[in-house]
């Protein structure tokens, strides 16, 4: 049983607990890689054990791609897009989309919980977020596979060829989406790799797609570390690599494509600053940095990292937050009630202790709430900074975890410079009353979406990228099909 206090009332609200059930369903002790519409061994013979972040233990074993599996794979993408899809129409193209898509409505329940298992979020975000946008992926992209001359008027529009694509641990089947639906509406065909921690929903994405009848080869999905994924990038049959992660990687990545005739899109790490001014609804504003940070344990690369208040409402936005964030629950993901579940891996845990140290060594000063959490798994309790300077890493760094650094400002000039002093520009926020404030932040900031008195909305209709070191390209949208067509 977990109580928290309200300090508005000065009640105590108990929460019984209220797990979801994975009795639905069972999870295979093994998985193969999924090449050429089977699954099958990887050549070596060797696996990795994917494990639940929030209890320590193994859900299955998975097996490991090397060079050997992801040349295969490619020469599976390659006859598949040359005998098959290339050749197909854009119509029929569109039927195995809408069919995928309604298989991932179908599942739902399973792919939400598996997701929560293997990634540590929440069961009401996977539930709520990542399958019915994943869905939505694939619905919007089979509207688009017939009607592609119409995205790009007065232009002839063929597919590229194979894609190699690579996504991170922190919308496992969101990303599988993102990148596979447009790719395939195109008539492209794809070879995925999945983060090493989070593979499961992407290995029962490929099941969807042999229940589908999807052709073999047009989706193969190789599993492995970032080796794995290395491999992949460097394999010469590839027209075009899609990733999202961190920033090095992707840097990486660009090196190893250096003189080649490959296409790239990147979508990699950001710092975004949520700005509030004194005239927006500040009860709004504060739930509105409650989703920016604490949202899938800040694990996400447009997070509201960075809270820009102006003076005169400083005291009183902190204040509210820190009576909001004693709300919030953290604990098992399976959980309807929990609000922050398991950080990814150790790994990342690691990473975020680091930094919470980092900014009490810098001289800033750390709020952590007192909630309970587990003692087996890896979770972290929400936590901001104050008496943050521009110049520290918390400020400047993306920590990828529920950290917030809160600094302040007068006029909108000194907002629009804070916002814009980071490498990164993928995201930001802005709360005020003020329609033409509203206009002159989402001008002045140079970041790809900016959320005007809401935080992390997505749509498919709307594209979604970067700027500096956020990467290039967009996904989503019409923007998002261009990287995969060749325009003539
Ligand atoms: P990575 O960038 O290493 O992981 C992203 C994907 O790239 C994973 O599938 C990974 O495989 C793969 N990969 C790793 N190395 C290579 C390589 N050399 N060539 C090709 N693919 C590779 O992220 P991390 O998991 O290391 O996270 C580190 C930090 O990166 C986080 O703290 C966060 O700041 C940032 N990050 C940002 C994300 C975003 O959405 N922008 C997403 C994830 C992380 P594998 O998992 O198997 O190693």
């Amino acid at each position: 049983m977990t109580e928290t206090k309200n300090p508005t009332k000065g009640s105590n609200w108990s929460y019984a607990p209220s797990p979801e059930s994975s009795d639905h369903f069972k999870l295979k002790d093994q998985y193969g890689l999924f090449i050429g519409g089977k699954f099958v061994p990887a050549a070596s013979g060797k696996r990795f054990s994917t494990i639940n972040p929030a209890t320590e233990k193994v859900l299955a074993h998975v097996a490991d791609a090397g060079e050997k599996d992801v040349d295969k794979a490619v020469r599976a993408a390659r006859t598949a897009y040359e005998k098959v899809w290339r050749k197909m129409s854009g119509r029929e193209r569109g039927k195995y989309l809408y069919r995928i898509a309604r298989i991932i409505q179908e599942r739902s329940r399973e792919l939400a919980v598996v997701e929560s298992m293997d990634g540590g979020k929440p069961i009401r975000e996977s539930r709520d977020l990542d399958v019915p946008l994943a869905t939505a992926h694939f619905f919007y992209h089979a509207g688009w596979a017939d009607k592609l001359p119409y995205a790009f008027p007065g232009k002839a529009v063929r597919p590229i060829g194979v894609a190699g694509q690579i996504i991170p641990w922190n919308f496992p089947l969101l990303m599988v989406a993102w990148k596979v639906a447009p790719a395939l509406a195109c008539g492209n065909t794809v070879v995925l790799k999945p983060a090493e921690t989070t593979p499961l929903t992407a290995l029962l994405f490929a099941e969807i797609c042999q229940e589908a009848g999807l052709p073999d080869g047009v989706f193969n999905c190789i599993t492995g570390a970032g080796s794995t994924g290395a491999a992949l990038v460097k394999h010469p049959g590839l027209n075009k690599v899609a990733f999202t992660g961190s920033t090095d990687v992707g840097k990486a990545i660009q090196k190893s494509l250096a003189g080649r005739t490959t296409k790239l899109t990147l979508e990699l790490g950001g710092k975004a600053a949520n700005i509030i001014f004194e005239d927006a609804a500040i009860d709004q504003a504060v739930e509105g940095i409650i989703n920016g940070i604490f949202f899938n344990q800040g694990h996400v690369c447009c997070a509201g990292s960075r809270l820009l208040v102006q003076e005169s409402v400083e005291k009183e936005v902190v204040a509210k937050l820190k009576a909001r964030m004693a709300h919030l629950i953290v604990g098992d993901p399976l959980d309807k009630n929990t609000d922050i579940g398991a950080i990814n891996s150790k790994a990342q845990c690691d990473r975020i202790q680091d930094y919470l140290k980092v900014g009490q060594e810098e001289g800033a000063e750390l709020f952590q709430t007192n909630c309970p959490i587990p003692d087996k798994g890896y979770f972290i309790r929400p936590s901001f900074f104050t008496k943050v300077a521009q110049s520290h890493r918390i400020v400047q760094e993306e920590i990828f975890g529920p950290v917030l650094a809160i600094q302040s400002f007068r006029t909108l000039n000194e907002a629009l410079e804070k916002a814009n002093n980071t490498p990164y520009g993928l995201s930001g926020g802005v709360w005020t009353d003020k329609g033409a404030k509203i206009f002159k932040v989402t001008r002045g900031i140079r970041a790809g979406v900016i959320w005007a008195n809401t935080f992390n909305k997505f749509d498919p209709a709307s594209p979604f990228g970067g700027y500096k070191e956020s990467g290039y390209g967009r996904e989503g949208g019409r923007h998002g099909l261009r990287p995969y067509v060749e325009l003539s």
